[in-house]
């Protein structure tokens, strides 16, 4: 490591810009921001900041004369464009009156470099290469801003603003830092990165005896996460984090291995669905699993397909967790029928062709029965069914009797976002046989004329087409 990364306090002085060009520009808008003073040699003259939001232009001072005699009383660091002598020049003054300076582009006579910079108020990430590649700082930088919850900053100020108040109260630094760990674990660091400032203010305001929350042990939760289709790409940010910071998963039949991958290494992984045709433990055993793993101080994970609120009895589980005074949170996944929808380029809504979707589900023959088909007769209505591959037939036996066209296009999309993920795609009327198409489950239906729209329907038009020549040439 050539470079040392550290902060440098931008209160005690103009920063010194030589220089003019678009990196220049970038850099002052850079140094701005970040509320630093600016001195500013423009060499080419134009002192052009126009455009600029008031505030961050108020902090330019315009420099006079020539930078290389300019007074350096107070500067805390020198940045130069580094085209033709001046940046050798400058840097050589600026090494002889001791402050840092960076030449763009000349590692050779820089005496710092910037950083590429995660800015989060009161965290900031600074990620480095040596100066050799910009390029896979970047990269670099990326993966940390997805990894960063958007509110760090804020839990950060917050704890900034009560660290005082509490250090009086709590006698050993070993203490201390617990107390701060439960804080940014548990609740209240959950309320503040929710956002809820004044509710975790509150919290903290009420804890009496902070030696005594402190040696407590660590309150467990749940986080319902909706897991998606299957792709472990489609997992959602927040999701990653969840399972990243779970003790125990609790999974779907419906997850595949690669998101469950996707948990914290030594994280317990207990199957709870249904599992080659084997029934599952059942939901009272689910709650009961979830409740008592908070209950021991656990951070669990209920890793559900899809999203929760979907077909997925995540409302069951909550109420379960609500009733026992469990705390929990639930995070949204894509669900199969939008997974489906854009792998196979379904627009499930589309100008003048479907203005409403209806998530459907028909598990049963006996669910089907009680579905009123009446109200899914309008032909601008997309219906995406759920569990329907064994209730196909009654599917389409309703919705013929009620009405709607029997060349109505539909779509039996399987496996959607998986690598084998299948498509049959024809008529409401050839619905059932699409099914042997398609080999096996999990499989969305899709009706609707917008599935004449999809990538699998263009594919079969084609082939048609091409049928037809070939006949037509015999
Ligand atoms: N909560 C889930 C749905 C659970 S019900 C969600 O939001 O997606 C289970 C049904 O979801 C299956 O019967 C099937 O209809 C559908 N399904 C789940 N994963 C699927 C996939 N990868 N491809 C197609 N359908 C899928």
């Amino acid at each position: 490591m050539r470079f040392l990364p550290v902060f440098l306090d931008l209160q005690t002085g103009p920063v010194l810009v030589v220089g003019a060009g678009e990196l220049v520009q970038a850099k002052l808008r850079l140094l701005a921001a970040a509320g630093a003073r600016i001195r500013w040699f423009a060499t080419d003259g134009h002192h052009d900041v126009g455009g600029w939001a008031g505030a961050d232009a108020a902090r330019i001072e315009l420099g006079e004369g020539d930078p290389l005699t300019a007074d350096l009383g107070g500067v805390v660091a020198i940045l130069c464009a580094g085209a033709g002598e001046i940046g050798i020049a400058m840097a050589a003054r600026a090494r002889a009156a001791g402050l840092p300076v960076n030449v763009m582009d000349d590692l050779a006579h820089s005496t710092f470099i910037f950083p590429a910079i995660v800015d989060r108020g009161d965290v900031v990430v600074a990620v480095g290469t040596g100066g050799a590649s910009p390029v896979v700082a970047r990269r670099v930088r990326e993966r940390i801003e997805a990894a960063l919850p958007a509110r760090i900053g804020d839990l950060a100020g917050f704890i900034g603003r009560w660290r005082k108040h509490f250090h009086g109260r709590i006698a050993t630094m070993p203490q201390r830092r617990l107390f701060w760990e439960r804080v940014v674990d548990g609740r209240i660091g959950a309320l503040v990165l929710a956002g809820r400032t004044v509710e975790a203010d509150a919290a903290l305001q009420q804890i009496d005896d902070p030696a005594a929350f402190a040696a407590a042990q660590a309150s467990g939760r749940v986080t319902l996460v909706g897991a998606g289709p299957g792709d472990p790409d489609l997992l959602t940010i927040k999701a990653l984090r969840a399972l990243q910071d779970a003790d125990v998963v609790f999974y779907d039949e419906l997850v595949s291995p690669e998101i469950l991958d996707r948990a914290r290494r030594d994280a317990a992984r207990v199957p709870v669905g249904r599992r080659a045709g084997k029934p599952g433990i059942g939901q009272d055993a689910i709650n009961r699993l979830m409740i008592e793993a908070a209950k021991s101080g656990q951070r669990a994970v209920r890793l559900k397909g899809g999203d929760p609120f979907v077909f997925g009895r995540g409302g069951e589980e909550v109420e379960a967790l609500r009733a026992a005074g469990i705390a929990y949170t639930v995070v949204p996944g894509i669900t199969a029928g939008l997974g489906a929808a854009a792998q196979f380029e379904v627009p499930l809504t589309f100008r003048h062709e479907a203005l409403r979707i209806t998530f459907l589900t028909a598990h049963k023959a006996s669910d089907a029965e009680t579905v009123d088909w009446s109200t899914l007769t309008d032909g601008k209505m997309t219906v995406v069914v759920y569990m329907g591959m064994t209730a196909a037939p009654s599917v389409r036996a309703g919705l013929l009797a009620a009405g709607r066209s029997p060349q109505t296009p539909v779509g039996v999309f399987a496996r959607a976002t998986l690598p084998d993920a299948r498509a049959a795609v024809g008529t409401l009327d050839q619905l059932p046989a699409l099914l042997d198409r398609i080999d096996r489950g999990p499989a969305i239906l899709i009706i609707g004329d917008v599935v004449a729209h999809s990538a699998p329907w263009r594919d079969s038009k084609l082939a048609q087409l091409v049928s037809y020549f070939q006949d037509a040439a015999e």
